[in-house]
């Protein structure tokens, strides 16, 4: 048994923070099981990549690198794995396209992906497993985002079933993690050196809804019980969002004033056929009492067009929504035919090329409106965190406000003394460019 844990394994983690959770997770139980890890798939005996699968885009990304990777059997890799979203999609017909790879494992399960690299090292065939969706256990993660800050997942699954969403069909049904079991991991993510807790979650707004008694106003009043810097809600749903969460934000220093409120479309017939619960009059209520309630909040949203039956006037409506409505970040896609969903049989689906021109005027229209935003922020002291030294110009560093969540939103170009990574500290901001800031680090 022993001789398998000289081998060296590659993760590639591919699509959301979710994702990378998972993978965390179960590089975390692999080194403590005494497996090597290696950051180049070039030096591993085994690749393994966490796929994304959630659009047809996404899952063909997956697919291209599994059989570029492949290629690295020819070279001595003793296999390619195959995990996460793409697997729990697809299944076994993921396997008859992509025949570069060893073995196929549904949502990340430590104990199923190391019997699969000890199948793959004793050089037996193909193998597929799947488990039925279940709660994780996240704590004993190795974590691979930056020291200072981490993602805390606090939901998996979906009970909503947006009908262009086959997130639910991955992951399953809402399963909220128990408050205690957040609670140890938000203390060992800390202790492991995290200043900034990012809550995620498909709905974060759900928390609870399944496991009656638990809520996300005590969770987040919880969490700043916690010597924590920063804690930021991400993934909150318009229909789900209460007072008491707006509240305990307001209240609370620890808990960024940002916001993560994807309303994906402002027309109600187009909300009505996304099955997204919230009209329009519910979500102008949201973002006015969020605008009042929190002052200074940072809304991020996120919007899709094109889905089948979309007039010129309902794009019309959103586009004008966008506009007046002013978001600070806001990031839109293109509807993505995706089969198994309601959409994808949904008449009228609206040509590629009136997708695309639609997507490029609300992204237009956003790229304005972000870059005033920017400007308006010249001469303000805002909260900062800093992330690492620009190589291009070593006395600049770049970081992010407390209005960019990581890997989504803009960044700030910073100066000072004293700098370094993971230092939370006041910035006046002195210029923008574009949707990024510039910024002197207060002494
Ligand atoms: S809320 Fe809707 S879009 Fe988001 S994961 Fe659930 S079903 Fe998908």
């Amino acid at each position: 048994m022993q001789q398998d844990r000289r081998h060296a394994i590659c993760w590639i983690s591919l699509g959301c923070p979710k994702n990378l959770v998972d993978t965390e997770r179960v590089l975390g139980r692999l080194v403590e099981r005494g497996w090597l890890l290696c950051e180049r798939p070039d030096d591993a005996d085994i690749v393994i990549v966490n796929t994304c699968g959630f659009i047809q885009d996404a899952a063909d990304e997956s697919k291209q690198l599994l059989a570029q990777l492949g290629q690295l059997k020819k070279n001595g890799c003793a296999g390619i794995i195959a995990a996460g979203c793409l697997v729990e999609r697809m299944g076994n017909a993921l396997s008859s396209d992509v025949p570069e790879v060893d073995a196929f494992v549904g949502l990340a399960d430590a104990d199923e992906i190391e019997a699969a690299c000890r199948e793959i090292i004793r050089g037996r065939g193909r193998l597929f497993t799947r488990k039925p969706h279940a709660a994780h256990n996240d704590t004993g993660r190795l974590r691979i985002t930056p020291r200072h800050y981490s993602y805390l997942q606090i939901t998996d699954g979906c009970n909503n079933r947006c009908n262009y969403c086959v997130i639910p069909l991955i992951r399953g049904p809402l399963r909220s993690k128990p408050l205690a079991a957040v609670m140890e991991e938000a203390r060992e993510l800390l202790g492991d050196g995290a200043k900034e807790l990012n809550v995620i979650g498909q709905d974060t707004t759900s928390y609870g809804k399944d496991a009656g008694g638990e809520d996300l106003p005590t969770l987040l009043s919880e969490l700043c019980g916690l010597d924590v810097q920063w804690i930021r809600l991400l993934y909150t749903h318009p229909a789900h969002l209460t007072e008491a969460v707006i509240k305990v934000i307001a209240e609370n220093d620890k808990i960024v004033n940002y916001v993560d409120i994807p309303i994906q479309h402002i027309n109600d017939n187009i909300l009505h056929r996304m099955n997204r619960i919230a009209g329009r009059k519910r979500i102008e209520d949201q973002i006015a009492r969020l605008r009042a309630g929190i002052p200074g909040v940072i809304l991020r949203t996120s919007v899709i067009v094109g889905l089948p039956g979309e007039t010129h006037e309902a794009f019309e409506e959103l586009l004008e929504f966008v506009g007046e409505t002013r978001f600070e970040r806001l990031g839109a896609f293109a509807y993505s035919r995706e089969e198994g969903v309601p959409a994808y049989d949904f008449p009228a689906q609206v040509p590629e090329k009136t997708k695309q021109k639609r997507l490029g005027l609300i992204m237009r229209r956003q790229g304005k409106i972000a870059a005033e935003t920017a400007r308006a922020m010249i001469g303000k002291t805002v909260d900062v965190v800093v992330e690492s030294k620009l190589k291009a110009k070593r006395s600049l560093w770049q970081g992010r406000t407390y209005g960019d969540a990581p890997d989504v939103d803009g960044i700030i170009y910073l100066s000072g003394k004293g700098l370094e990574p993971g230092m939370f500290a006041k910035a006046t901001i002195t210029g923008s460019r574009d949707y990024d800031l510039e910024g002197e680090i207060l002494a």
